[in-house]
């Protein structure tokens, strides 16, 4: 005591604990001020903060998210009007004013793994361009080559000749990059366009209307082959267009050529659609001739569910907030619910609302001043975003922090995210469970006992638990007889154009073959390799429109 009374007599000691004292004093009256301000800040519900730790247990939170589930018996209702609109589709009668305009696509066979050669394909999808270059190998063996090109949002909005003239201007890089001769026989090309076009032959096909944000100027209603030929022939590159794809077509037949039982084909990516094998006596819209095989691919075009107003009963506020300020109002109702144009959208606009009603970023609201934040742009919050978030498990919540970081949010709180994180997985739920009750319709309709369905895009490829999503509800709802098998159809549209491109030239030599006025032309000629002659001869594809000579190895 006597050496602490000593060491307080010391002046300079004593002033420097006086320092020490007022400082803490200083710091305890700012710590409880701010603690006072965050609890006047905070919500009166104490339970407030225990409950955000388990959004799904806060009720005003859930009765913003309740608008987005669907049960069972709401499914199994969706699939009743679905199968109904798909008959509405197939039936002359009905066809015209159907929304789901389930077009013959005039692909009647399937690959089987037999095929090979070398083609060209382009694949434009919604998001990106691709040109690629397939080389098809015995034993279902594919090497492949791609460049992926930006469409600018200018060329999406513009006139339609511009946007085909970009498409070959792009092929005629590609092709310069993988030193394709320019000049001599002609290569076949496969198109994917995945728009909804009504097919009227394998190479020929009219745009009904743009979708996914393209609005191009004068092309609906023309034939796509025709425009993408003469932007061809307009650079003078030796390449003919053999045949027009839509992706989900593209998907099932690349799908098809390592799985036998596949018999559909989905995209889940900037939109959504699926095909799948139909028999013949049941489209009534069929024109073709009705040998073997008697089936056809039908492309559904089942974005466009609910067009009439059939899901408005399910359809939230968000969804029409998004469908108002898309390009094509009143369109797409179905794939706005579903695919990754949307998705990240959906997301943000429950963000916003529940900001709004102060359950969520609660006491820094103000702190948002700047509207010129992703989280106040339209589209700000990307679909990829949804996956990102969906990714974190636990509570460290890393990948969502940094998502709302890069939106504007600063120092979102564990609270924040776990929010953040539950509105995703909702939406995404919603999302994967109507993709999987249209999935299930087809199945049952196919009725074999193993079907596999091909997939393709990315939000079916990168998502978290789409796929877990998807094959949960589909066990409920797919017959019990049935076995399904859901299968990434890696760069499918893509390869599937190859495929389906192949197999029209294939057929197209064969039925030169036996044509006597064999005309041999050096500029009608096309490029074909066929490393082996197939096992099994592959019955026609009917209406494979272009007649083109070409040099047969
Ligand atoms: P396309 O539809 O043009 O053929 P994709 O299949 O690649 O192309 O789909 C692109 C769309 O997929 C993007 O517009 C985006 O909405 C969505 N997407 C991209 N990355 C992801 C991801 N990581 N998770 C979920 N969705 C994604
Ligand atoms: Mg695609």
């Amino acid at each position: 005591m006597s050496s602490l009374a000593t060491l307080i007599k010391d002046d300079s000691l004593s002033s420097t604990l006086r320092i020490g004292f007022v400082s803490l004093a200083a710091c305890s009256i700012v710590g409880l001020a701010a603690y006072v301000g965050y609890r006047a800040a905070g919500p009166q519900n104490k339970t407030y903060a225990l409950q955000n730790r388990h959004p799904e247990s806060n009720e005003q939170i859930e009765k913003v998210l309740e608008s987005l589930r669907l049960d069972d018996e709401k499914l199994r209702q969706i699939m009743q009007y679905l199968e109904k609109e798909m008959e509405d589709g197939l039936s002359p009668a009905t066809h015209k004013n159907a929304d789901v305009k389930m077009f013959p696509t005039y692909v009647r066979t399937i690959a089987d793994g037999s095929e090979t050669g070398q083609v060209l394909a382009l694949d434009l999808g919604g998001t990106n361009f691709r040109v690629l270059l397939v080389t098809l190998l015995p034993q279902s063996r594919v090497e492949l080559t791609s460049k992926i090109f930006v469409i600018p949002q200018s060329i999406m909005l513009g006139e339609g000749a511009n946007l085909f003239r970009h498409l070959a201007e792009c092929l005629l890089e590609f092709m310069r990059k993988e030193n394709l001769s320019l000049t001599g026989p002609r290569y076949p090309l496969g198109f994917t366009f995945s728009f909804p076009c009504k097919q009227e032959g394998l190479a020929s096909a009219r745009l009904s209307t743009w979708t996914k944000g393209f609005t191009c100027s004068g092309v609906v209603n023309e034939d796509v082959v025709k425009l993408l030929q003469n932007a061809i022939d307009e650079k003078k590159i030796n390449v003919q267009c053999v045949a027009l794809v839509n992706d989900t077509v593209g998907t099932l037949m690349a799908c098809a050529y390592k799985d036998p039982n596949t018999a559909i084909g989905l995209i889940l990516g900037t939109g959504t659609n699926a095909c799948y094998v139909e028999k013949l006596d049941k489209v009534g819209t069929w024109d073709g001739d009705y040998n073997e095989p008697k089936q056809v691919i039908i492309n559904m075009e089942w974005g466009a569910f609910g067009n009439n107003g059939r899901l408005n009963y399910i359809r939230t506020k968000y969804d029409e907030e998004v469908d108002l300020s898309s390009v094509n109002p009143g369109k797409q109702v179905f794939e706005k619910m579903i695919s990754g144009m949307y998705m990240g959208e959906i997301v943000r606009l429950i963000i916003l609302d529940l900001m709004q009603q102060d359950l969520l970023f609660i006491g820094q609201r103000d702190g948002y001043g700047d509207y010129s934040t992703p989280l106040f742009t339209r589209g700000g919050f990307y679909t990829k975003f949804v996956s990102t978030v969906e990714t974190d498990e636990g509570i460290a919540f890393a990948n969502t922090r940094r998502v709302l970081e890069d939106m504007g949010i600063r120092n979102p709180t564990f609270d924040d995210c776990a929010i953040v994180q539950h509105i995703c997985k909702n939406v995404s739920k919603r999302a994967a469970r109507l993709a999987g009750a249209a999935l299930a319709v087809l199945i049952n309709r196919i009725n074999k006992p193993n079907v596999t369905v091909g997939v393709d895009g990315s939000l079916y490829r990168y998502h978290p638990r789409f796929k877990r999503n998807m094959e949960k509800c589909m066990k409920t709802m797919v017959s019990k007889n049935i076995k399904f098998k859901l299968t990434l159809s890696d760069d499918g549209s893509g390869k599937g154009a190859a495929l389906i491109a192949i197999v029209a030239d294939r057929y197209q030599r064969s039925q030169l073959r036996s044509v006597s006025s064999f005309d041999e032309s050096e500029d009608e000629q096309i490029r074909i390799q066929f490393q082996q002659q197939p096992p099994n001869p592959v019955p026609p594809i009917v209406k494979a429109t272009n007649t083109i000579t070409r040099t047969l190895p």
